[in-house]
């Protein structure tokens, strides 16, 4: 991935794809010290791009560091790396992370670091799978308590569980892994949320021990307005047999339906497809009339 023509943005400045590197003593590397986003933008606009500029910012906060460019800079930076690119329909991925300036599991004298790059990212598990769902193993891993590990953030360190559940999935022929948290609750895939249809009504895990999605908040807004109820609490696994739909949100994910978890079969339906067709016109607005649409 690192030897491409194009510009990625490093700590202020464009420097060529190429010659983007980092030294191997960089604490983020070493002691998972970085934080990041995934945004994507749509004809041009990076949908939500302030909600996710803000996230990094207080991703980084809760690691202990501060980035030193403030959330209009971060816009401005995002904004740049795609126009510098010649991009409108693209993945960006902003990372922030503590440099090489000291070694060790103490580093408040490290110096942060930022960088920027976008790429064009089709449909996130394929196109063929966004059309027919995704198949989902139960993961071997289990989201830590928040006393456990910092779940709030957006941190590179806690990927660790979702790189070798993924892994573990696909070993096994399936696309993704359903992770469920420390106590045995539901609570996300390795890279997005999870929502389940219930007698018509969708339910989702409070957002107490992951990530409490851009995306996720966007499509329990897009329900709503559609007169859907949405219940935010507790999911037992044992509500996986209860579902009759079953879908995936995330930036990259967008919209994407659930067709297995580990045996268990679900037709995409109804309340899928209108999310996943109400997230796709509301991505195309431009940030002003989002922000209008209020979802
Ligand atoms: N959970 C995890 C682990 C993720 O990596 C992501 C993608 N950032 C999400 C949930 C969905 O978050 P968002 O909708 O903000 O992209």
């Amino acid at each position: 991935f690192d030897d491409r023509d194009g510009w990625i943005w490093l700590d202020g400045a464009f420097v060529p794809w190429r010659d983007a590197k980092l030294h191997v003593l960089t604490h983020g590397l070493h002691y998972a010290s970085g934080v990041f986003e995934g945004e994507r933008a749509y004809s041009g606009h990076i949908f939500k791009l302030r909600e996710h500029s803000e996230r990094l910012i207080a991703s980084a906060r809760i690691l202990g560091f501060a980035i030193p460019w403030s959330v209009e800079e971060i816009d401005a930076a995002c904004r740049e790396t795609l126009t510098r690119n010649g991009l409108t329909d693209a993945y960006v991925r902003p990372i922030a992370w503590r440099g090489p300036e000291e070694m060790g599991v103490a580093a408040k004298n490290t110096k942060v670091h930022m960088a920027i790059a976008a790429w064009e990212w089709g449909a996130y598990f394929g196109v063929e799978q966004r059309m027919t769902g995704v198949r989902l193993a139960m993961a071997p891993w289990r989201r830590p308590h928040p006393t456990t590990a910092p779940t709030a953030s957006k941190a590179a360190g806690l990927y660790m569980i979702g790189t070798l559940s993924k892994h573990a999935a696909m070993d096994q022929g399936y696309d993704d892994a359903l992770m469920l948290d420390w106590k045995g609750d539901v609570a996300e895939a390795t890279g997005a949320n999870i929502f389940l249809v219930i007698d018509g009504e969708i339910h989702t895990p409070t957002p107490e021990n992951f990530l409490d999605g851009i995306t996720r908040r966007t499509v329990m807004g897009l329900a709503r307005k559609r007169q859907l109820k949405v219940i935010e609490r507790t999911v037992p696994e044992s509500d996986l047999a209860r579902a009759t739909e079953v879908f995936l949100c995330g930036t990259a994910a967008e919209v994407t339906p659930v067709r297995e978890i580990a045996g268990q079969v679900y037709t995409p339906g109804e309340i899928t497809r209108t999310l996943m067709t109400d997230y796709e016109a509301l991505v195309q607005l431009p940030p002003d009339e989002v922000a209008k649409a209020a979802a």
